[in-house]
């Protein structure tokens, strides 16, 4: 090799290393400020903290006021090395099961007796949380919507939406984790069972899914931008999991997932303890069919949540403002009712009831 290569080479080695040093930068960024005694981060390295519960606020964009919107943070840190879980609820801001389950699931975990690291953010979408809306609004004229779940890992460059999911996305280093849980429920005015999209193509995103004990896996193949195709196409075995419906705390749906996260935090290890099957059957299947109102209406449902219908069975009527019936919707096949709508009036184009079908026998 020539000289003026090897040179090159370690000019190349050097460039790389300085750069990679700036993306993840090794130490927690404090911004120096305090918000009722809590301190505020810019950047968030769970490594550098010590053993132990630790809160913060991470500081992810501004209003256009200039207020920072701050989002956040529960690290817990074990005494042993061990995997780092990332939980992130509250994606969709109507979506609120999943930020009950992580403040409940801090006070059962113990981080002496914890082998690695869990990361948990209990409300992802701050300015959509606070506007009691569903989809991040921005602060400028447009105020145009946006689903923070189709845009991660986000682009710092493009502002607004997608520089808050960016800032997330790196400010907690999501790249660095082991396994990854999205915690979601169905959209206002539907409900789902407890239910997990997995690819289960990846057999430890199987895992977590087929651990988390749920009612119903849907076999998924992702969908580009969500955090949990984020996560998985950085190697990175994720799900997500419904927690039934919006807009409310569900006790049911949080004991069992806070259950099904320290199951499968046995099952990595993060825990002691066996880890166990916490469902009595679950139904795994490959396709979701949806059964939507084709005019404007008042729905009466005919099924509830994991019923099994037949093909051609009536899911729902719909009622004209007179009391008429005028449409009836029938299972296209057969299938499981995995989500149903709760509220009755439905406009044009809205869920009445999904199935799960093509299930595994
Ligand atoms: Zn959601």
């Amino acid at each position: 090799m020539s000289i003026l290569k090897t040179v090159f080479l370690l000019i190349t080695f050097v460039l790389v290393g300085v750069w990679c040093s700036c993306v993840h930068a090794k130490d927690t960024i404090y911004s120096g400020d305090k918000i009722q005694g809590t301190q505020t981060v810019y950047h968030l390295n769970p490594e550098s903290l010590a053993p132990g519960l630790h809160r913060f606020y991470l500081q992810a964009g501004w209003r256009n006021s200039g207020m920072p919107i701050y989002v956040p943070v529960i690290i817990i840190k074990g005494t042993a090395n061990g995997p780092r879980l990332t939980l992130t609820a509250a994606v969709h801001g109507d979506e609120l099961n999943g930020i009950a389950t992580i403040h409940e699931l801090i006070k059962e975990i113990d981080y002496q007796a914890l082998s690695g690291i869990v990361v948990a953010v209990p409300g992802l979408n701050q300015p959509a949380l606070n506007t009691n809306t569903r989809h991040y609004v921005t602060s400028n004229g447009s105020g145009n919507k946006t689903n923070l779940n189709r845009i991660a890992p986000g682009d710092i460059s493009k502002g607004g939406a997608q520089a808050y999911m960016a800032r997330i996305w790196q400010g907690l280093m999501m790249e660095d984790s082991d396994l990854a849980v999205d915690l979601h429920t169905q959209t206002t005015g539907t409900a789902y069972t407890y239910y997990a999209f997995a690819d289960v193509r990846n057999k430890k995103a199987e895992k977590i899914a087929m651990l988390m004990g749920p009612d119903v896996i849907k076999e998924d193949e992702g969908v580009n931008g969500t955090l949990e195709t984020t996560f998985m196409q950085k190697g990175i075995p994720a799900i997500t999991l419904e927690l039934g419906e919006p807009r409310r705390f569900q006790a049911d749906m949080i004991y069992r997932s806070v259950k099904g996260i320290k199951n499968v935090m046995r099952a990595w290890k993060m825990l002691d303890g066996e880890y166990e099957n916490l469902s009595s059957k679950t139904y795994v299947g490959k396709n979701i069919s949806n059964i939507s109102a084709d005019i404007g209406g008042i729905a009466f449902l005919k099924v509830g949540l994991l019923d099994k219908v037949e093909k051609g069975q009536i899911l729902a009527t719909l009622n004209d403002p007179l009391g008429r019936e005028i449409a009836n919707y029938k299972a296209p096949s057969n299938g499981i009712v995995v989500a149903i709508a709760t509220y009755p009036l439905r406009e044009e184009g809205s869920l009445l009831v999904r199935l799960l079908t093509e299930i595994r026998p």
